[in-house]
């Protein structure tokens, strides 16, 4: 080994160092025999679906928190589902890395508007926002609603109107969409998810 004068002035220095911390009661032994607690420990496992793409793969998300109403809970681990059929545990790049999207200070959580003719878009409440897309919806449905074809017969369907349910729609979501849309007599409806 090459050992120089200014190498062995560091080794030396070195080794004092850290005879001195084990003296003082900072040896890394017992930090290092010391088994790490489980990352997962204490979390609430709630299942749910990337909303990504129509594969719609099934999630566990992880949160702390002990569910108290004045605590924030906070989403620490998202991994894949390995008792849904669709990706039975496994999770593309994207969903892997769902937890960075769930928790990003850019991700909107709350409806805006933009007035027609206006370049700025502006916050406003869910109350707002559900009463007027069904205000909208109403307008339109009384305006173009055909009870009839053009040989009288019954056909009672809307067809101006279309809905897309997101791709996070499990199953029973597609259920409860279809419910509620068919009998305003939508005809195009589809959801994202292919499951
Ligand atoms: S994990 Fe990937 S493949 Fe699965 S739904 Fe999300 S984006 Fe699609």
């Amino acid at each position: 080994m090459d050992c120089s004068r200014r190498n062995f002035f560091k080794i030396c220095a070195g080794g004092l160092g850290s005879s001195t911390l084990a003296v003082m009661g900072f040896s890394p032994a017992p930090v290092l025999a010391e088994s790490r607690a489980f990352k997962l420990a204490r979390t609430r496992e709630t299942r749910s679906t990337c909303p990504y793409c129509s594969v719609s793969c099934g999630v566990i998300m992880y949160t702390l928190g002990d569910g108290s109403k004045n605590g924030k809970p906070a989403l620490i681990h998202v991994e894949g589902d390995p008792d849904n059929p669709v990706n039975r545990g496994t999770l593309c790049p994207k969903g892997a890395g769902l937890v960075d999207m769930v928790n990003s200070p850019n991700r909107l959580t709350y409806p805006e508007y933009r007035a027609p003719g206006s370049n700025r878009w502006q916050r406003i409440s869910w109350d707002h926002a559900l009463d007027r897309i069904a205000k909208l919806m109403k307008d339109d449905r009384d305006a173009n609603f055909a009870a009839t074809n053009a040989k009288g017969e019954i056909v009672n369907r809307w067809l101006t109107t279309g809905f897309l349910a997101s791709s996070a729609a499990s199953n029973e979501s597609g259920y409860l969409t279809h419910k509620v849309v068919r009998p305003l007599g939508i005809v195009a409806l589809d959801t994202q998810a292919r499951i």
